[in-house]
This record gives structure tokens, C-alpha cells and sequence, in this order.
């Protein structure tokens, strides 16, 4: 929005209570990525042109959002964690808002369910003031160094909320949604340099540079150079309309990335939304999505921002208006750009009759964003080949994944993470599976009864020789019906049974047949090579492999992944 030579520090003040409660009111922390949001929101308002974000154990352990914004002078640091005070309603006129926090709400939320601790100097002495806040009283209150700007450090959110924490995803969860944020807010504000750094590894950076389209390359990758058209800009009801779209071949399987920015803030208006789909549907593919980036800037009081606890959603006065005026907009730059090409001239070769191949292929690429774990390089998914390899584009080169022996290390680990831990719960089968067996078999399946229950398998004696299997170890892709499971189905459940009931057999004793259990079920019940996979499974199995401890090679030690290095291609290429 405004920068911070523009941006003049108003006293903090608490609204009064007329105003506070005409504002639309709700839970605005409900997970870790409600937190950045805040923060970073209140670093833009303070006209911040640098912001670092920096997570750890997916926000859950520490949030951390630094700026060099105004900064908050020190006798005002603690009325900024009290309720409904706000320095951004001056005239108490709602219709007025031309920041992106007016409520007067986040800190204190956050103070609420977390250790949240302040450090900010509003001034150039090198000399601000540090407030911790505790379970909502100060525990440490002291001057400390700092150039003007804000430090926000938010540390253990929701301990004390059992029910929070719980409904709080898997760490790699919670980075997902964070990372989303992060570029939401920073495709927002181009003129800022905004960094994101998670578990100590920075996963992205914008430059700042001002440029909407170079943001959007910075945050969504460099297939989409060379590929955005501008739209606009154009005047209508008052508002002006510009933004990018990309190339009619560049979409998308979702609307992640149709972004819509009011007055500089990211939002979904849903009317209008649904106007614009309306007009580029008969120009791209069934069910593709554009690339499309909507900037709207409007007098403040033709949109309610008032009308949703997060403020994802707002109201534009003129939205049918806006809303055609953006559709003819996209319709007539969609229309008229060509199906590009980019193969080289050659006399036997007829481009039309390749085209629609091209594009295809582009249109599958990537959507949101790189896949960014622990243990692999920033990868950007590109897809499945020969339906059992998956392809992949790093900064060094592309990689090659097999992805049969990556859901056998996923699984893997999961087994032996389970055994003795127990920090997974085991999975209770819908059915119980049946499992009989010749009476000498039983007896030494009766044998292992405990060691598969150290393991998460609960079996039951059942009969004199008949054991009922209750419960499993949450294997994803394997066991049906895990929520949240983005492998749904593709590996071998038939399997199980048959694994369990060999190696009951087995002679092996102790760590040996332990270790030779998890290798067999991990193998066998393992996506098969020549399955076809969707591509958030492709994206889910990446993910899952990147938090492994050895993603390079599966159980048996044979190799998984394969890089074909930048160096060799352009040694190759003699470029
Ligand atoms: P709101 O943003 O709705 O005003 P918050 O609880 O987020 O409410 O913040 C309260 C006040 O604290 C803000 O109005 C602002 O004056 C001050 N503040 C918070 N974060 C910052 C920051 N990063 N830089 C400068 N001032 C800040
Ligand atoms: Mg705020």
C-alpha cells in the first residue's frame, strides 16, 4: 500500500466500544498460517519495503516476521497487544480503510495463544524496546538495540490449546498453507522483498523490484517468463483495472492461481470471481484455470473490507461492473494470442499438427509452486513418464524419481518410525480384516503377536486358529480411508495380509525379522511401476520422500532418484 516515506505514524489508540463492535468480529488465528498473515500484514502497513518470515516446526515451535516499517515507539509497545486498540481508524470511519489491519485484533489474539514477543523502535537512535508477553502477562520488559523497524517472535502457538494444536496439520502441512500465504501477500506488494525461510533453509524471495510480473515469476517460477500479457489498464465505476494474464497454454488444473488484489490486498471476492470464470471458460481447456493476476484499485469506500473475520473476502460496490469490464479484458487478450511454439523451423516438420501436443504438455506444468522439503533441492514437478517415473525440475537439473521405490522408503520409514515410539497412532480398519492359518502356523503367529502390535498391527485371537487384524500403522496409499491422504489407494492393501502371514513364518528372531517385516510390507505394498498417477499424488509422494531420512535410495538400497545435471546437459549440447 503506501511506503514508509509516505506512511505517517498515528498514535495507537483502543477503539471505542461502538466502534469495536461494528467490526466484524471472528477467530482470525485459527493455524499457523493466520499468524504470518497478520504479521506480515501489520509489517505492510507499517510501509515495511523489507520483510523476513521465518518458521520453524511449521510455525508451531517459532514465527518470527521482522521489518524495517515504522516501528512502534516504545511507551506505545504495550497498548499494541491490548484489544481493539489500532493506530490505523483514526477517524473512526470504517468506510475510510486504506490499510490492511484496522481491527486492532491480531496481537492480542496471538498474545492469547502463544509467547509472543515484541521488539521495535520507532526512531533512528539504534535503541528500541523489547515487551514478551507469557500466558498474558509481561515477562520480560526491557530496552534493546534495534534500527527502526518491528521483530515479531512468536514461539509455541497453541501449547496451551490442546484442541488447536491438534486440529493444527503435519508440520509439512502447515509450511504448505504458510508458504501460500507468504506469496499471496508478496504478490500483493511487488515493491517489497519479501523472504521466507523455513527450518533455517530460505524457500523464496522476491527482489522487490516493484514489477507484478517479475514478483510473479519470482514466486511461481521461471516457466511463466516470457509467457504474461498485461492486461489493461482500464477505468470503470471509478476503479482502474490492470494485471497480468499468462499465455492460453499455461493453465492450470485449479484456481490457485487466479489471484485477485483490491486496493493492495489479496482477496477472493467470489461474485466477481465467478464473472470472470465466465469469461475465459470457452477460451481455455475444460476445467483449466488461467494464470491470471487482477489488480483493482478503488476509492476506499466502494469496497467493504469489513465483511470477513480474516479479511479474505471483500465486497467491491461496483463488482457486476468490474466484474465484465476484467472478463472483456481477459476474453480479448486470451483470444487473440496465438498457441506459441517454441520448436525450431524444420522443412519436414508441420507445426499445426504438433500443436495441440505442446500445449498439453505446458498446460500440465506446474501449479503451485516448487516442492520444498528437508532433504531434496527445491524441485518443481513437470510429471509422470512411462507411468512409473516421476520428472522433475531443480535449479541444478532435472530429476528422475522412481516412484515405486520412493513410496517403498516412504513406507519404510514410517513402519520403523512407529515401532517403539508409538508417535503415530495406528490406524483402526473399517473392517477387520480375517486372517486363518494351518494350526503350526498359527501358533507361531501367536508367537509374534506382540512385536506386531509394538509395530501398530493390533491382531486378535479370534478363533483356535483364526486371528482378526483390527488396527495397522498408517500407511499412506496403501491403507484405504486415511483422511488426508493424497496417495488415496494406489499401493497394494492385498498385500498386507500375505506379508504379515510370510514373515510370520519366518525363523528370523528379534531386529532381524523386525527390520526384514518393514522391508517386505514397505516393498510389497508399494505403488507398482506402470500406474498412472495423479498429480497431487506425484506432488504427495515428492513430499513425503523429501522428509525421509535417505531419499536417494529405498529399502533394499537401490537407487531412487536420478539427476540429470545442468552441467552435463549444456556439456552435451556444446552450449
Ligand atoms: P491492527 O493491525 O488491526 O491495527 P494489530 O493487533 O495487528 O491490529 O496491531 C496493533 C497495532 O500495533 C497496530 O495498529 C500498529 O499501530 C502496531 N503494530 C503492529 N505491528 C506493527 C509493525 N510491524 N510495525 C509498526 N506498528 C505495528
Ligand atoms: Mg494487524
Amino acid at each position: 500500500m503506501t511506503s514508509a516515506n509516505e506512511r505517517a505514524r498515528r498514535p495507537i489508540r483502543v477503539l471505542p466500544p461502538a466502534l469495536a463492535a461494528r467490526i466484524a468480529a471472528g477467530e482470525v488465528i485459527e493455524r499457523p498460517a493466520s499468524v504470518v498473515k497478520e504479521l506480515v500484514e501489520n509489517a505492510l502497513d507499517a510501509g515495511a519495503r523489507e520483510i523476513r518470515v521465518e518458521v520453524r516446526g511449521g510455525g508451531l515451535t517459532l514465527i518470527r516476521v521482522s521489518d524495517d516499517g515504522i516501528g512502534i515507539p516504545p511507551e506505545e509497545l504495550p497498548l499494541a497487544c491490548q484489544r481493539h486498540a489500532t493506530s490505523k481508524l483514526p477517524g473512526d470511519d470504517l468506510t475510510q480503510i486504506r490499510t490492511l489491519g484496522f481491527r486492532g485484533e491480531a496481537l492480542p489474539s496471538i498474545a492469547a495463544v502463544a509467547e509472543l514477543t515484541l521488539v521495535s523502535a520507532a526512531d533512528d537512535s539504534g535503541v528500541g524496546r523489547r515487551l514478551t508477553l507469557r500466558d498474558g502477562a509481561v515477562a520480560v520488559d526491557e530496552p534493546a538495540p534495534r534500527p527502526r523497524g518491528t521483530t515479531v517472535t512468536v514461539r509455541r502457538l497453541f501449547q496451551n490449546m490442546p484442541a488447536r494444536l491438534a486440529a493444527a496439520g503435519r508440520p509439512q502441512a502447515e509450511v504448505a498453507l504458510i508458504g501460500q500465504t507468504v506469496r499471496r501477500l508478496a504478490l500483493a506488494a511487488p515493491h517489497v522483498r519479501m523472504t521466507l525461510v523455513v527450518d533455517e533453509r530460505q524457500v523464496l524471495q522476491t527482489s522487490g523490484s516493484g514489477d507484478r510480473a517479475t514478483t510473479l515469476i519470482e514466486l511461481y517460477g521461471p516457466a511463466l517468463a516470457g509467457r504474461l500479457q498485461p492486461l489493461g489498464p482500464f477505468e470503470v465505476a471509478g476503479a482502474c483495472i490492470s494485471g497480468l494474464i499468462a499465455d492460453p497454454e499455461v493453465t492450470r488444473p485449479g484456481r490457485n492461481q487466479v489471484h485477485v488484489i483490491v486496493n493492495g490486498r489479496w482477496t477472493q471476492p467470489r461474485g466477481l470471481l465467478t464473472t470472470i470464470e465466465a469469461a475465459y471458460r470457452p477460451l481455455l481447456p475444460r476445467g483449466r484455470h488461467p494464470v491470471l493476476v487482477l489488480v483493482i484499485e478503488t476509492e476506499p469506500e466502494k469496497v467493504d473490507v469489513n465483511i470477513h473475520p480474516s479479511k479474505l473476502e471483500v465486497r467491491l460496490l461496483a463488482e457486476q461492473e468490474i466484474g465484465r469490464a476484467a472478463g472483456e479484458l481477459i476474453r480479448t487478450v486470451l483470444g487473440q494470442r496465438p498457441r506459441s511454439l517454441q520448436l525450431p523451423a524444420q522443412a519436414d516438420f508441420d507445426p499445426l499438427a504438433t500443436a495441440p501436443l505442446v500445449a498439453e504438455e505446458s498446460s500440465t506444468y506446474d501449479d503451485d509452486g516448487p516442492i520444498v522439503t528437508p532433504g531434496l533441492p527445491p524441485l518443481r514437478l513437470i510429471g509422470q513418464v512411462q507411468a512409473r517415473l516421476l520428472l522433475l525440475e531443480g535449479s541444478d537439473g532435472l530429476y528422475l524419481v522412481d516412484q515405486h521405490r520412493a513410496h517403498e522408503r516412504i513406507l519404510y520409514e514410517r513402519l520403523k518410525a512407529l515401532h517403539g515410539a508409538e508417535r503415530e497412532e495406528p490406524f483402526v480398519l473399517p473392517d477387520p480384516l480375517l486372517i486363518e492359518l494351518r494350526p503350526a502356523q498359527a501358533a507361531r503367529f501367536s508367537r509374534r503377536l506382540d512385536e506386531l502390535a509394538a509395530l501398530g498391527f493390533r491382531c486378535e485371537v479370534f478363533g483356535s486358529h483364526t486371528f482378526l487384524l483390527r488396527a495397522a500403522p498408517p500407511m499412506p496409499g496403501v491403507l484405504p480411508g486415511l483422511s488426508g491422504d493424497a496417495l488415496a489407494a494406489l499401493g497394494q492393501p492385498d498385500e498386507l495380509l500375505k506379508t504379515l502371514l510370510a514373515l510370520a513364518d519366518e525363523e528370523a528372531a528379534g531386529e532381524t525379522w523386525k527390520e526384514r517385516l518393514w522391508v517386505e510390507l514397505a516393498c510389497r505394498t508399494a505403488v507398482r511401476r506402470g500406474r498412472p498417477l495423479e498429480r497431487p499424488a506425484m506432488r504427495a509422494l515428492v513430499e513425503a520422500l523429501g522428509h525421509t531420512a535417505a531419499p536417494a535410495v529405498c529399502p533394499h538400497g537401490s537407487p531412487l532418484l536420478l539427476r540429470v545435471g545442468e552441467e552435463l546437459i549444456a556439456r552435451t549440447f556444446g552450449w
